[in-house]
């Protein structure tokens, strides 16, 4: 609870308008795309300007008040949930891309931007924007570096981190610190925008990027493979990657997935399919032609029957279907809980294998569908929380799921960050001298401990 005078405070800093704390006015920030227990907070602000941001980070040091960061509140491991109450800060009032530089291939944009909107910004210059998370037209730049978000285009251009070349942040005292710059090349000093990324809200409020933007590919090419079996369709797919291609994409989804957007929305995705792998290859036409070619011929050993998109219209399609993998299989039941466990590409038949026991072995329903080009797959658990018997059994499956993922040599997350749901996990993949590190660093930069308390058990 605050003090009356600290709100009024909060109100000279940002004027009325942009700060709230009615009890109806704040429960919309108290919970996340994740399953957790919502918790309100006490105040929302939403800052406006640079010195805005820098001025309400003083007032929380200076009275001890929790301080989360948020953008569209799209992460899905409770990231943005306001555990001990305290300010939630917007960062939507920071919607500016402030410069595009065709010439040096770099754009500077505030944290509340709009993923898509900057990468449609880039298509608009002739010029591509790689990471696409599937939440890209809600979700925020700033989001995305704190989560190093990834997306359907990982595997051959790599993810948010491979594009921040710069970060303006305010640390927990409220001062402004500046990290790399528009060259390629930097070595000044640490690597600040490197230290920001994944950081999820715990080092710094983040309100500027550089981002790196590249040219767009020439030309590509769609296909669909339909499988019986899907354990034959993760096979091609480590396949490919060992036979050294690389295409733009390689999503999977399994028959469960493929069931549920079918009864969502009109889609050419066939109903009997066992599994399906999405692939789009892109670049120069020859290569294009030529890997097209090689793919054509490892699916088929495979027993995978090709489909290839005819045109733009059919391939938008496909890709629109695909991005309502997860709100297609939201419908299905109350409760719906999102994993990533990620393992090396050669593994996803085994780290498939491993989830399709684990459903079977807790009687648990799972949907399973993915970046699989990358080894990250999202077994989708679909429950109901207030059954507290199933619920028993769905923390059974996501322990197990962890389990086999490292066991395979894998990682809990591999693009939805550790927040609050996998907290307890961390160590069991890092160790506990690595988190020990992680809690030095985080509390020597916020030694009052002010930002995103709780997350990561930092
Ligand atoms: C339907 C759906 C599909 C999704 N698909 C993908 C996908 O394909 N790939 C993927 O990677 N993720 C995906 N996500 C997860 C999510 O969209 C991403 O993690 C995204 O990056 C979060 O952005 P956001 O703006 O919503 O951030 P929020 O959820 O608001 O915040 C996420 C974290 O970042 C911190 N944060 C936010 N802004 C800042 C800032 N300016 N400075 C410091 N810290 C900050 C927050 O405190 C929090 O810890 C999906 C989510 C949904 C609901």
């Amino acid at each position: 609870m605050l003090k009356k005078n600290t709100i009024r405070e909060f109100r000279e800093i940002l004027g009325s308008n942009n700060c709230w704390n009615r009890p109806e006015d704040v429960i919309c920030y108290s919970y996340d795309a994740a399953y957790e227990e919502p918790v309100s907070p006490d105040i929302v602000v939403k800052p406006g300007n640079y010195n805005q941001v820098s001025k309400i980070i003083g007032l929380c040091a200076e009275e001890n008040i929790p301080l989360v960061i948020r953008g569209a509140g799209t992460n899905l491991s409770g990231g943005t949930v306001p555990l001990s109450g305290g300010c939630v800060l917007l960062t939507t009032g920071l919607n500016r891309i402030l410069e595009f530089n065709k010439e040096d291939l770099y754009a500077v944009v505030q944290a509340g931007v709009i993923t898509a909107e900057l990468a449609l910004e880039a298509e608009k210059n002739g010029l591509f924007y790689p990471p696409d998370p599937a939440s890209m037209k809600v979700s925020t730049i700033g989001g995305n570096v704190a989560e190093n978000a990834g997306g359907l285009r990982g595997l051959k251009y790599g993810v948010t981190k491979d594009y921040l070349m710069g970060v303006r942040f305010y640390d927990a005292e409220g001062n402004l610190i500046i990290g790399g710059g528009k060259t390629v090349k930097h070595a000044t000093g640490f690597n600040l925008p490197g230290l920001m990324i994944s950081s999820e809200g715990l080092l710094g409020v983040m309100v500027e990027f550089i981002l790196r933007v590249i040219p767009k590919p020439e030309y590509s090419k769609s296909l669909m493979v339909v499988y019986n079996d899907i354990i034959r369709a993760c096979e091609t797919v480590s396949e490919i990657i060992a036979s050294r291609i690389f295409p733009a994409t390689i999503e999977i989804l399994d028959n469960f997935t493929i069931k549920a957007v079918r009864e969502a929305i009109k889609t050419e995705f066939p109903a009997g399919a066992d599994a399906l792998l999405l692939i789009e290859i892109d670049g120069h036409p020859e290569v294009v032609n030529k890997d097209f070619d090689r793919i054509l011929k490892i699916c088929n050993s495979f027993n995978g029957t090709v489909r290839v998109a005819n045109n733009k219209d059919e391939r938008d399609k496909v890709w629109e279907a695909r991005r309502m993998a997860l709100s297609s299989l939201s419908r299905l039941r109350p409760t719906v809980i999102l994993e990533d466990a990620t393992v090396p590409r050669s593994k996803v038949p085994a780290m498939m294998k491993a989830i399709q026991e684990i459903s079977k072995k807790h009687d648990i329903t799972i949907g399973t569908f993915g970046h699989a080009g990358d080894g990250n797959l999202h077994p989708t658990i679909l429950t109901d929380k207030r059954d507290r018997d199933e619920m028993k059994r769905v923390k059974m499956s996501i322990d197990e799921i962890f389990h086999a993922a490292l066991k395979l040599d894998g990682t809990l997350t591999g693009e939805h960050g550790i927040g609050f749901l996998k907290a307890g996990y961390l160590e069991g993949e890092l160790g506990a001298g690595t988190v020990n590190f992680m809690k030095k660093l985080k509390h020597g930069i916020d030694s009052k401990n002010i930002l995103n308390p709780h997350k990561m058990n930092l």
